[in-house]
């Protein structure tokens, strides 16, 4: 029997959320024979530091450290993200694409619009993708889950929903971020002690949280569904 290839869809509002938020995660999951695909909304720009130019070698980069095979932009409006009719179908079409069985979104709530945008349109997009008797492209899916990763502006403590053991694949994320040099290390040319400061935050969240489960390093995961498990050995790690 042909072994089913599992597929993932990471949506992300900009370039390095999907690396802040769940980078070993994409790792661990192409190490198990995972298709991922990003799919950036935005390009991110314009931002406060780099060039449209720069940001996309910068994101090529972080893309070819993960081991990610494809990667696209959606090409949505950067900081004007909103709940509209003609986004949701754009992302629908993707989801139409790609077929995938997860997809991932930015966690809410969030004091960045487009994080915050972008959940809901993802949220619609997920259902407005099995619809048929429509003009949008490619074939009707139903993705099964939607989770949500943790790449956020406000300073919570958050309640995921259960945490990811990702110790083995930390460094690559961390490598990853570093490819973003514009926005973490030539942003705080003036100040030099915050320059690569969020390596040291990302890491000690990391930290802690793999604490919570008793492993290095672990990222946090929300769903609004419950979560069922078909077998109970990955409760007690074995
Ligand atoms: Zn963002």
């Amino acid at each position: 029997m042909q072994e089913l290839q599992k597929r993932a869809l990471v949506f992300a509002p900009h370039p390095d959320d999907a690396e802040i938020g769940m980078g070993a995660t994409i790792v661990k999951m192409l190490s198990e024979g995972w298709e991922v695909v990003i799919a950036e909304l935005t390009n991110g720009e314009p931002t406060p530091a780099g060039s449209p130019e720069m940001r996309l070698a910068e994101r090529d980069a972080a893309t070819a450290i993960m081991g990610v095979k494809e990667r696209i932009c959606l090409g949505l409006p950067n900081r004007y993200l909103q709940v509209n009719l003609e986004y949701t179908r754009t992302i629908a079409e993707a989801i139409r694409k790609y077929r995938p069985h997860i997809i991932f979104i930015t966690y809410r709530p969030d004091a960045h619009p487009d994080h915050v945008h972008g959940g809901e349109l993802v949220e619609d997009a997920r259902f407005t993708a099995k619809l048929s008797k429509t003009t949008m492209l490619y074939e009707p899916w139903w993705t099964p889950k939607l989770l949500y990763y943790y790449s956020n502006h406000l300073r919570v403590n958050i309640e995921p929903s259960f945490l990811l053991d990702v110790s083995a694949f930390w460094q690559k994320k961390l490598d990853a971020i570093s490819a973003y040099r514009s926005q973490f290390w030539d942003k705080y040319a003036a100040e030099p002690a915050k320059a690569g400061a969020v390596l040291e935050s990302i890491t000690a969240q990391g930290r802690y949280l793999g604490s919570r489960i008793n492993v290095q390093y672990a990222e946090p995961f929300f769903c609004h569904d419950l979560i069922g498990l078909n077998q109970l050995g990955s409760l007690a790690g074995i």
